[in-house]
């Protein structure tokens, strides 16, 4: 028998009595060991329910979409034995440490599904009673699910293989209930989870006000100007939900009247739901809710996660005037010679540059910038002694605690300069598929960096001003233009990456903005020092547009 046939033969639908997903996740299903609740998680209960076959959902962090999607997806399987559900996410090791944080947890604290009987010995495969779950990377995984599937799942889709949905869709063609679900924190606008949720009817979380009775979506953004379309404000220094009408102080109440309203109801084809943060008032704090916004120190970041909104600033580039009036000649604070730290590209000629971070100030001071045409590296010379390269006398001569350099071209020559400074040096690769912006192999010596989010947040520091460079002299002057010239020789563009996905990304010439990457690394090697304490970026006094 073929694994098809085989398939095919367990589909056989026996619904049970309990017909409503809600229903069955509140009866069968735990939570931390606690009975599940939808308390405070009102929004919750209607996804669940929804039977629409293709549901799209928008969402910000920490929003309880996955406890959600994971539940319905256990409900499923369980309610209608014989059936498959393929569920993925964006790469193989995250879609293991999900299936063994999230999943299997759920899977034995559910009392149905110990009953139907389950497996959880595979990552990949859960068996439950007659139905199976498999669960799939989009990158890092050698083929595709080969399955016929009745519900198709992509979290994160944003952060998927573009092609991801067609991919799997042919799977679905013989199943009675076809069903697709798609969730994401949004990127770019009018891409990926953006585009479908304008495309679908739009639903939107409202609140009725106990005070003058007006139905309203809760929203907050960082516009000072339009305070007043907002329900966040600061009453008697406090941060506060508020009735857009009234005005008066609301506080979140489970007999509250509240519901999904749906923008769009001609539009029939697909179920959109926006999970904004405020969507989450019963237990995220008002205060929270700014605080982390402000706490990113990309913008892009901070709407795309904190608000679950679509953003991004394609045609951003510094200018000459941003980067000269970081320029100082008060000689007085130029430097205490703590904190120093260092940065440099292969070339050659390679490029380099010293920085101290004067922690007082919360500026970083630049002391040297020099163009090396030769003996970057330390070398062995004819009788074995030791030769220090350019790099190894500026670590001594500066007394660098931490330094970044190009990993390439020469990786072995890099890996051997972060050998002879251990600790103190890292080599840096750029790798668009990580999510987080910087990640520390320390054994490794190496720094693994997501190429747009670092360079967004390096460039931030001119734009905020938070430079200061003291020019040496002026027989050097050239190398200060060549600082400038490379900076502003890159501009942030909307472009397709290898796999055709869309994404936002800092392109220049190659030869002309080397620069622009050793200023990275140097906010890279201060990032390192873990004393430096996070900034707050604030859009009104950086220049940055609001959305509307
Ligand atoms: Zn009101």
């Amino acid at each position: 028998m073929s694994i098809q046939d085989f398939y095919k033969e367990l589909r056989t639908f026996k619904p049970e009595e309990i017909t409503k997903f809600s229903k069955w996740v509140l009866s069968y299903t735990k939570l931390k060991g606690k009975e599940f609740s939808f308390d405070k998680h009102e929004y919750q209960e209607a996804i669940l329910d929804d039977t629409h076959p293709m549901i799209v959902i928008k969402k910000c962090v920490q929003v309880g979409v996955s406890e959600v999607l994971i539940r319905k997806l256990l409900a499923f399987l369980s309610m209608y034995q014989g059936t498959q559900v393929i569920y993925t996410f964006p790469t193989a090791d995250e879609v293991s440490k999900f299936v063994k944080s999230r999943v299997d947890p759920a899977i034995k604290d559910c009392s149905k599904i110990k009953e139907l009987g389950f497996n959880t010995d595979n990552v990949k495969i859960k068996q439950i009673g007659q139905s199976f779950a498999h669960f799939k990377g989009t990158y890092g995984e050698r083929e595709t699910i080969a399955v016929p599937s009745d519900y198709n799942i992509h979290d994160e889709i944003d952060f998927s293989k573009p092609d991801i949905q067609n991919l799997y869709r042919s799977r679905l063609e013989h199943s009675s209930f076809a069903w697709e679900m798609d969730c994401s924190t949004p990127t770019i606008p009018g891409y990926g989870i953006d585009f479908m949720f304008e495309e679908s009817d739009q639903k939107y979380w409202h609140i009725k006000c106990p005070h003058c009775n007006v139905w309203q979506e809760l929203i907050w953004l960082p516009d000072k100007d339009k305070e007043e379309l907002y329900n966040i404000r600061k009453i008697k220094n406090e941060w506060t939900y508020v009735c857009k009408k009234c005005v008066k102080r609301i506080e979140y109440s489970p007999d509250m009247k509240m519901e999904w309203v749906t923008k769009y109801p001609e539009k029939k084809d697909a179920h959109g739901y926006y999970l904004g943060p405020c969507t989450a008032w019963g237990y995220k704090k008002a205060a929270r809710i700014i605080k982390s916004f402000y706490n990113y120190k990309e913008l892009d970041q901070a709407y795309n996660r904190v608000l679950g909104l679509a953003y991004t600033d394609p045609g951003k580039k510094l200018t000459r005037d941003v980067i000269t009036r970081c320029w100082n000649n008060d000689l007085t604070i130029q430097r205490t010679g703590r904190n120093c730290f260092m940065a440099a590209d292969q070339g050659p000629p390679s490029w380099a540059m010293v920085a101290e971070y004067d922690n007082e100030r919360d500026k970083i001071k630049v002391l040297r910038i020099e163009k090396i045409d030769r003996n970057m590296f330390d070398q062995v010379g004819k009788s074995g002694e030791k030769i220090s390269g350019r790099f190894s006398e500026l670590m001594d001569q500066f007394d660098v605690q931490s330094a970044v350099i190009d990993a390439q071209p020469n990786t072995e020559s890099a890996y051997q300069f972060a050998k002879n400074h251990a600790g103190r040096v890292h080599i840096c690769f750029y790798s668009d598929r990580q999510l987080n912006k910087l990640v520390w192999k320390e054994e490794e010596f190496v720094v693994i960096a997501n190429r747009t989010r670092s360079l967004d947040y390096a460039m931030q520091y001119w734009i905020d001003r938070r430079i200061e460079i003291f020019p040496e002299n002026s027989a050097n002057y050239q190398v200060y233009e060549a600082l400038i010239k490379h900076l502003t020789g890159m501009v942030k563009v909307i472009d397709e990456d290898e796999h055709g996905q869309q994404k936002a990304m800092w392109k220049g010439h190659k030869d002309k903005t080397h620069f622009a990457h050793v200023w990275n690394y140097l906010c890279m090697a201060i990032e390192s020092d873990v004393n430096i304490v996070n900034r707050v970026i604030d859009p009104s006094i950086s220049g940055f547009s609001i959305p509307k």
